[in-house]
């Protein structure tokens, strides 16, 4: 073995850091609808084969690329969303770290098909293990197809990690969940096997959004809430105390419409909610903090899972303050006029 210090091929480095954005199929779903949802789409199609391990394909109508910019779509540390450092804090879309596109392609063979609505011809790009091997016009309508497959082949390390076919499929689907309840206005569809597995049309009402999501029964028994301090917005549903879960797999959280797990908001519905569920039960909640991008670091983590606020304080006391403020109401003995 050499002892010498010595950079690494850059295939080798890409490889190594995109680890970091692409631990499974799933992280190609969220990565993929992301960008979909950044470009404006309307639409979104996504097409799963051993559940997102042999393909993925995610197809939208939004702004799509323009021929001289596909090439460097792949390139690490290119975008379109930020300019300069500063814009990390005003960003509003999901993506600005330039990494996901260059990730995914360097371990897998990654097929994008793209039109803008402004150009005559599409063009089709297949970069394979981080080495583009086509580049070609194509016709296609305005947006854009990114198929996925081959996913860690060149990486049989990640591979052997992955779990059974059923499992992974269930991880891509939570993906689908999250970003289909932070985005009412856009229709989801998903595709098994050439076939429908379900879709969610589009909606202006996040109401009407989680119903379908997490189905009639659950969310008949889930209420509105809404709280505002200055500059903080928490508003979503959660549920009547006879509503209860056994994991806290059903409170769902986002910040500025991006899904985050956090510990802060998880403990402040637990917080909420102690004195009226047993212990080791958990409420149903999909819970939307906005609040100016500038009081929340979302550049803590590669896959942005993790954010920091700036005053977690204001943001705990507001989400407890909300949740208590619909429990409250409930508790409420009913009026005369409904008592008879
Ligand atoms: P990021 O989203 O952080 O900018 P990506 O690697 O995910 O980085 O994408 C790189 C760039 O490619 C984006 O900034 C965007 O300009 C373009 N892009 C990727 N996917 C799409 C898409 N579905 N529609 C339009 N543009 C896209
Ligand atoms: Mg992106």
């Amino acid at each position: 073995m050499s002892r010498r210090i010595h950079l690494l091929p850059e295939t080798l480095t890409h490889r190594i850091a995109a680890g970091e954005v692409v631990e499974r199929p799933a992280s190609i779903v969220k990565e993929l609808m992301e960008n979909a949802l950044d470009a404006g789409a309307t639409e979104i199609t996504i097409e799963l084969e051993q559940g997102g391990c042999g393909l993925i394909r995610i197809s939208d109508n939004g702004s799509g690329i323009s021929a001289e910019d596909v090439p460097l779509a792949f390139a690490r540390h290119a975008t379109s969303k930020i300019a300069e450092f500063d814009d990390l804090y005003r960003v509003r879309s999901f993506g600005f770290r330039g990494e996901a596109l260059a990730s995914i392609a360097s371990i897998s063979r990654t097929e994008l098909v793209t039109r803008t609505p402004e150009a005559l011809a599409g063009i089709r790009i297949i970069v394979e293990a981080g080495k583009m091997i086509e580049r070609a016009e194509a016709g296609c309508p305005v947006g854009t197809t990114v198929t996925v497959s081959r996913i860690f082949d060149s990486v049989p390390v990640r591979k052997k990690f992955l779990k059974s076919e059923n499992t992974e499929r269930s991880y891509c689907l939570d993906v689908i969940t999250r970003l289909a309840l932070a985005n009412p206005e856009v229709r989801v569809r998903v595709l098994a096997k050439g076939r429908e597995l379900f879709s969610y049309p589009a909606t202006p009402r996040l109401a009407e959004r989680i119903a379908i999501v997490l189905g009639q029964r659950d969310s008949q028994r889930m209420r509105p809430i809404e709280g505002a301090t200055a500059g903080l917005k928490v508003y979503g549903f959660a549920s009547q105390p006879d509503l209860t879960c056994a994991t806290t797999k059903q409170i769902y959280t986002f910040v500025n419409r991006r899904h985050v797990k956090d510990y802060l908001l998880n403990h402040a519905v637990m917080t909420a909610y102690r004195r009226v569920i047993e212990p080791r039960r958990y409420p149903a909640a999909v819970l939307y903090i906005d609040l100016d991008p500038a009081d929340v670091d979302v550049n803590v983590h590669p896959a942005k899972l993790e954010v920091r606020f700036r005053q977690p304080r204001i943001v705990y006391e507001a989400v407890v303050e909300a949740l208590s403020l619909m429990l409250r109401g409930l508790a409420q003995p009913p009026s005369i006029e409904h008592s008879h």
